[in-house]
């Protein structure tokens, strides 16, 4: 076992031995928001094959070589082929076939007219200006070639993404399963919102903020609820936790105070302690431990610290485990807006809201009172302003540097 760590090493000692979860093959449209856990090769040309952009005539541009407005060329209109069907004729010299938008280009033409640039009279239409071979034609692969890879093992599936597999005759997709999260909170304090409030309690807040963040990433999530501050309490729910889920993530019990018996509960069930302690405020009494490839990371109960280090630690194990290929927040520079009074003996995270002006310059606004427990200066916060140890006040318009944790352009 380790003790207090530094953040990097935290999600290194945790990334390196979490492995993607297993492969699956899902129905298309449950795909979105999965990850794929095989390359998509496109299995034929998209589109298809050659087709009109627009509604107008299919015709040879030889023919067309010699048309002026005082001398139009006339060609005599064979067929007519609308989206979705094939003509039965071929282009000859002479001749011309009207197409729509998506009609496939009949064969011998290689050239297509607008049909607002073309007087037709009966079967005969006039052009009045010379096409070029290749003119208003979408050529067969155009969007993509036969065999090309269209997307990696470890893509976040987008709706465009679904769009595509689908274009290319997927109905199915492989991805990664699910990722299944069990959390608890312990904490004799702790009432459920749903009952009411006793002297001496306040409402469990952490048990419905990291399930919300689980859902947020996709995860399955069974939340087991609140337990007392018991080692047996805890012992029996964690090891129902990680009798099925994944991951493991409790709140609560894990400092130095007389009921924190979240670390000997572990030692109860046999958990191998990874590490014990993170050298970061808030949030540095995590614990985080292993048993049977499954792992377990306890958090601290107050609930900015519960909620930092679930982003910080949890949150990059989940993705990997995802099949994410990514899994750290974006690190960038930014101006703050504010100053920040407090020295920082030991490095701290802060609370802000990055955003980037009109000029597009990087700033990163304070979101209010930045104490272990305070929940609500999270509510805005979109970025974490990651202060050195040793840092001293941090006056405005000092550079700093931030991890972009939520969406910048939200509003
Ligand atoms: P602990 O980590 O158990 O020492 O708790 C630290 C602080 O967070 C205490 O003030 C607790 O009352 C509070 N706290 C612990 N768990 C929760 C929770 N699930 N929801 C809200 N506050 C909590
Ligand atoms: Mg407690």
């Amino acid at each position: 076992m380790k003790n207090n760590v530094a953040l990097e090493e935290a999600q290194d000692l945790l990334l390196s031995v979490a492995q993607p979860a297993q492969e699956c093959e899902i129905p298309l449209f449950d795909a979105v928001g999965r990850v794929l856990s095989r390359e998509i090769r496109a299995p034929i040309h998209l589109p298809p094959f050659d087709k009109s952009p627009l509604d107008g005539y299919a015709v040879r541009a030889l023919d067309t070589e010699r048309a002026t407005a005082a001398q139009p060329v006339i060609l005599e209109v064979i067929e007519e082929v609308a989206a979705g069907h094939t003509a039965g004729k071929k282009i000859t010299p002479g001749t011309a076939i009207k197409v729509m938008t998506g009609s496939p280009i009949p064969a011998g033409a290689d050239a297509v007219i607008k049909y607002e640039d073309v007087k037709r009279t009966g079967k005969l239409c006039k052009l009045f200006t010379p096409l070029r071979p290749g003119n208003n034609i979408i050529l067969a692969g155009e969007d993509v070639k036969k065999g090309e890879a269209v997307a990696g093992r470890g893509t976040l599936v987008s709706p465009a993404l679904v769009g595509l597999i689908g274009a290319l005759g997927y109905a199915e997709a492989a991805v990664f399963n699910k990722v299944k999260i069990a959390v608890i909170s312990t904490g004799d304090e702790l009432v459920d919102c749903s009952q009411k409030l006793q002297p001496g309690k306040i409402y469990n807040s952490n048990l419905p903020s990291l399930v919300a963040a689980c859902l947020k990433l996709g995860a399955q999530i069974t939340a087991l609820g609140n337990v007392p501050d018991e080692l047996e309490s805890i012992a029996d729910i964690v090891a129902l936790g990680l009798a099925d889920a994944d991951i493991v993530i409790t709140t609560g019990g894990v400092s130095v105070g007389d009921y924190d018996v979240v670390p000997d509960a572990l030692a109860r069930l046999g958990v191998y302690i990874i590490y014990r302690g993170v050298d970061m405020k808030p949030g540095s009494p995590v614990v985080a431990g292993t048993k049977d490839g499954k792992f377990i990371i306890c958090l601290s109960g107050n609930p900015a610290a519960a909620l930092i280090t679930f982003e910080l630690i949890a949150v990059p194990l989940i993705k990997k485990k995802m099949g994410l290929v990514n899994y750290l927040p974006a690190r960038v520079g930014a101006v703050m807006s504010d100053g920040f009074a407090k020295p920082s003996p030991q490095r701290r995270f802060l609370r802000g809201r990055f955003h980037v002006s009109e000029e597009g310059k990087n700033y990163v606004d304070l979101t209010g009172e930045q104490s272990n427990g305070v929940l609500k200066s999270l509510v805005n916060c979109n970025a974490y302003i990651d202060v050195p140890a040793g840092s001293g006040r941090i006056a405005a318009g000092q550079d700093v540097s931030v991890l972009i944790v939520g969406d910048v352009f939200a509003r």
